[in-house]
């Protein structure tokens, strides 16, 4: 998105009015019970576009959010501040194991479970990697492998090789290893997060791309 006018033009959610049932409360974890406790709206210079800008209510917890939105159509698209720090669901075009463990590794981040984060984390890593058919006897050969097919750019190797942590195997502990650092947890997670768009949101993309104006696109 290059402009706030932008919001809900080519992305969002069915129906030109804020689906309050969709929002979580960042507070209180409970879903679809907000009120609108004040409504404002800018209308775009020389157009029809307006933004609105809500504040919510939570009418479990009395806290409030900010509410960023816009329709087109029968679309609209919001932003919502604070919104919750705890992950709910993965994207759905992911396989269902990869995606489950990330959740897992996401949400035992949140949690400072640093050694459950970074066992989930590898966990994805692995599930993602052999769906794409890598072959190995570790991750780091596995990553390894899906770069010399040409399935992973170079830079992904490179720092690969430069994590400490993905060279552990806590799914097989031994008496004498260490406990797993913050920031080592959070270094693979970062990696994993950016192999998942790599391998599966960039050409999910680029088909919703192609597929765009009845496939006209391009070529
Ligand atoms: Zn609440």
């Amino acid at each position: 998105m290059q402009s706030w006018w932008e919001l809900g033009e080519w992305s969002g959610q069915r129906g030109s009015e804020l689906a309050l049932y969709e929002i979580t409360c960042p507070f209180c974890e409970e879903r679809g019970n907000f009120k609108v406790a004040h409504h404002a709206e800018k209308k775009k210079p020389n157009g029809r576009k307006v933004l609105n800008f809500d504040t919510l209510e939570c009418g479990n917890c009395r806290g409030y959010v900010m509410c960023l939105w816009s329709a087109s159509h029968d679309l609209h698209a919001l932003r919502v501040l604070p919104w919750p720090l705890k992950y709910e669901k993965h994207p759905e075009h992911w396989p269902a194991s990869v995606g489950r463990f990330w959740l897992q590794a996401k949400r035992s981040i949140s949690a400072e479970n640093w050694d459950a984060a970074a066992v989930m984390t590898r966990s994805a890593m692995q599930a993602a990697l052999r769906d794409k058919g890598a072959k190995g006897a570790n991750l780091k050969q596995e990553i390894e492998d899906l770069a010399g097919q040409g399935l992973l750019p170079p830079i992904m190797k490179e720092w690969a090789n430069a994590l400490r942590e993905l060279a552990n195997d806590s799914a097989h502990p031994t008496a004498a290893q260490p406990a797993t650092n913050s920031r080592d947890a959070q270094d693979i997670l970062s990696y994993l997060d950016f192999l998942l768009e790599y391998l599966y949101d960039l050409p999910k993309q680029i088909a919703e791309y192609r597929a765009r104006d009845g496939g006209k696109t391009g070529v």
